[in-house]
Order: structure tokens, then C-alpha cells, then sequence
């Protein structure tokens, strides 16, 4: 098994679902007391929804650029960004490192090509969801993204950085976030991408019929499939 490396923290309420999951996958495919090789360096978010906030993405980018260097020189066979807003500066840490970044929107787009999806909503944080570094990752793929309309988009951004990344899950806020899957769908979304990754802490596939796709989760399972495949 290869060496997973986390860039954790961000938040810290997803990266302990990233661990819980790699390791649960490693038990699941090899058994026993088997568990998931992994180094994971956790950063300060408070610090990176500063610079995020005032659009500080160059020094954003050398705090993360440092963090992946540091899981590399830990032993890292690969590098698992645990947020999908800070794929923002994939390219930059890609260019830094010597070893693979397996990029989330890469390993979602394929799950939702697999489930013959041409058309997705997509709920994240507003750099998600309004910026180009994802839904165009998501568009060179072939896939057409729907996002929530700006009223809506400001509420799914405030649930995640004054909720989710915080610890709290709310129903009111569950039944928000499920009002806007519904005009996402009645719009012409075929599936929900989860584009956050404290998301799935508060929407569970039992919320809603529609197909949707846990962005820690999907990673999770990508990161642990080239774990096994690349031993
Ligand atoms: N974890 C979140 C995401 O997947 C938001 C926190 C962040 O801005 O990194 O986008």
C-alpha cells in the first residue's frame, strides 16, 4: 500500500471524516487489522479564511505549497487536498511537488461521467461555485454545471464557514440547503455535487432522492484506490 498525504484542516470537522474514511476503505478492501497508510499535516484555518476573505491567494498558496512539500519529505507517495475551495491553488502545489496531487473535481467528474450524468448542481463555498478553477475542471470533462442563484449561493457559503467548519449542524439550515437542491433540480440538475467537504455532515443521501456525490467521500475512495493500485 502506498502513502496518502493529507493536507488537512481546512476544516478540521472534514479532515477527521478523510482519516475515519481512508481507514474504514483500508479495512473494508484488505481486512483484518489492516488501516490506511497516511502523514497528514493540518494547517490553521483561521488563517487560510483570512487570506481567503481578502483574496490573498498567493500567500495562501505558499502555506499550502509548504504543507505538501512537508507530507512529501514525510514519506507521502501522493497528496490528498482535504478542502475543494483551496483546488483554487492546485496548480501551483502540482508544480511544487515531485509526486502525483490527486485533484477532487477530477475524481467526482468521474463518478458522475460513470453514473451517465450530463448535467450537475453544484453547492460549495462561493469560490466553488462561482470561480472557474472548479466548474471548468467539472466542464473540461464534458460536464455541464448548474449553480444556486446569488440569494441562494450567499446562504450555502454562510452555513459552511459559520456552521459546518464550526462543528454545527442545524436542521433549519439542512432544510435550506434541500429547498435549494430542489430549484437545482426543478432547473435541470440531474445530481448534486456536495462541493464542500464539511457538506456531507449535514446532508445525508436518506435528505433527498436525488443521486448525490459526497465530494470527501468520493476523494476519500479515489485516494484509497490508488493506495491499493499503485502498491
Ligand atoms: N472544506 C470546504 C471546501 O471543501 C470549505 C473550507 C475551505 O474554504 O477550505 O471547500
Amino acid at each position: 500500500m502506498k502513502t496518502i498525504g493529507l493536507i488537512g484542516g481546512m476544516s478540521w470537522e472534514s479532515s477527521i471524516e478523510y482519516y475515519r474514511l481512508i481507514n474504514e476503505l483500508a479495512k473494508a478492501r484488505l481486512g483484518g487489522l489492516h488501516s490506511a497508510k497516511c502523514v497528514m499535516y493540518s494547517v490553521d484555518f483561521a488563517e487560510i479564511e483570512t487570506l481567503q476573505h481578502q483574496e490573498r491567494w498567493q500567500e495562501a498558496s505558499l502555506i499550502l505549497i509548504d504543507a505538501a512539500q512537508a507530507i512529501e519529505r514525510a514519506g507521502a507517495d501522493f497528496v490528498v487536498l482535504c478542502t475543494n475551495t483551496m483546488h483554487k491553488l492546485a496548480d501551483e502545489i502540482q508544480a511544487n511537488l515531485q509526486i502525483p496531487f490527486l485533484h477532487i473535481a477530477d475524481a467526482t467528474a468521474q463518478r458522475i461521467q460513470a453514473a451517465r450524468i450530463d448535467t450537475i448542481g453544484l453547492l460549495g463555498t462561493r469560490y466553488t461555485m462561482e470561480q472557474d478553477f472548479y466548474r471548468g475542471r467539472l466542464e473540461q470533462h464534458g460536464i455541464k454545471v448548474l449553480v444556486p442563484d446569488a440569494a441562494d449561493r450567499a446562504i450555502v457559503h454562510d452555513v459552511i464557514y459559520s456552521e459546518l467548519c464550526l462543528g454545527i449542524i442545524q436542521p433549519d439550515s439542512r432544510s435550506r440547503y434541500l429547498a435549494i437542491i430542489d430549484r437545482l433540480i426543478s432547473a435541470g440538475a440531474e445530481g448534486i455535487i456536495l462541493g464542500c467537504t464539511e457538506i456531507e455532515l449535514l446532508i445525508q443521501p436518506e435528505d433527498c432522492e436525488m443521486t448525490l456525490f459526497p465530494t470527501t467521500r468520493i476523494h476519500a475512495e479515489a485516494a484509497i484506490d490508488w493506495a491499493l493500485a499503485n502498491a
